[in-house]
């Protein structure tokens, strides 16, 4: 069965590993989007770059002959899912996202909870605050005119000069984070609040931990409304599902 897995995640990157296992029954392809620079590759065939929107997916789903969509890409990256669920319908293939659970709050934990990136620039008020930033590189235009504050950005890629907050330093960085490294970090560069964004799974959860410990505050920006689609938490959920594709297309084909 040919399968398209729509990746750019730590979830992805599991089943990654599980499809190279099973490739005598699964023919993969990964599909990423090209946004980062030096990508971890499967050894399975990668394609990068958009479809041109649902349509483009729909036209390469069909001409590819494929029998089955994972989503596994980002809680955040709702494009993509939306296209994926309209291209999956327009072409009958069965689809399945993989989307990890939210983080929750704990009690002593000091986050604020805001609906998008603009209303997290406005949280951050107009005292000056010593600011650590983990939105992700796309993401940082309502911070440009959020403030004096002392800004502090950490990301995979280094973004465009011209996206960030004035004065903001680039810290260079790639999960998973522990939380000693964590606490360190909030320590040294004096950290007052955090602003991120529910992203879920453990990679990036040790800097709440750590803000916790210290009595540091978090903007916490919630997911976006995603199109609806049947869903699985982890990578062994989707090898279940496609598992049970395969027994599936075997029975029908025995059956004629
Ligand atoms: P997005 O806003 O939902 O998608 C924007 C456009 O990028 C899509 O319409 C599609 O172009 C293309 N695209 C996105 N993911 C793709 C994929 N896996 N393969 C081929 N094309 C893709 O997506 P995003 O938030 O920019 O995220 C891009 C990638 O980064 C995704 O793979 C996501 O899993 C990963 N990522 C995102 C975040 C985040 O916070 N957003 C965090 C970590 C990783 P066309 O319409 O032309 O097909």
């Amino acid at each position: 069965m040919r399968v398209l897995v729509l990746g750019g995640t730590t979830e992805a990157r599991q089943l990654y590993g599980l499809l190279e296992r099973h490739a005598t029954r699964f023919y993969t392809t990964v599909s990423l989007a090209g946004v980062t620079r030096a990508p971890v590759l499967p050894a399975l065939e990668v394609r990068i770059g958009g479809f041109g929107g649902a349509e483009g997916l729909r036209d390469w789903l069909l001409a590819h002959h494929i029998g089955a969509v994972v989503d596994a890409t980002h809680p955040f990256a709702t494009q993509i899912s939306g296209n994926a669920v309209h291209a999956c319908a327009a072409a009958h293939v069965p689809l399945l996202r993989v989307e990890r659970p939210g983080w929750i709050p704990a009690p002593d934990d000091h986050w604020t909870i805001v609906p998008d990136m603009q209303a997290a620039a406005r949280a951050l008020g107009t005292r000056p605050r010593r600011v650590l930033l983990t939105v992700g590189r796309k993401d940082l235009l309502p911070f440009a005119g959020a403030g004096l504050h002392d800004w502090l950005l950490r990301s995979v890629d280094r973004p465009d000069d011209s996206l960030l907050p004035p004065g903001c330093r680039v810290l260079l960085a790639r999960g998973p984070f522990d939380e000693a490294g964590e606490e360190a970090l909030l320590r040294q560069e004096r950290i007052g609040v955090i602003v991120t964004k529910n992203s879920g799974g453990s990679a990036t959860y040790a800097k709440l931990a750590a803000a916790r410990r210290l009595g540091v505050a978090v903007i916490m920006v919630a997911r976006p409304p995603v199109a609806a689609a049947r869903t699985v938490a982890d990578a062994a959920g989707a090898m279940a599902w496609l598992d049970g594709l395969h027994a599936h297309g075997a029975a029908t084909l025995r059956a004629v």
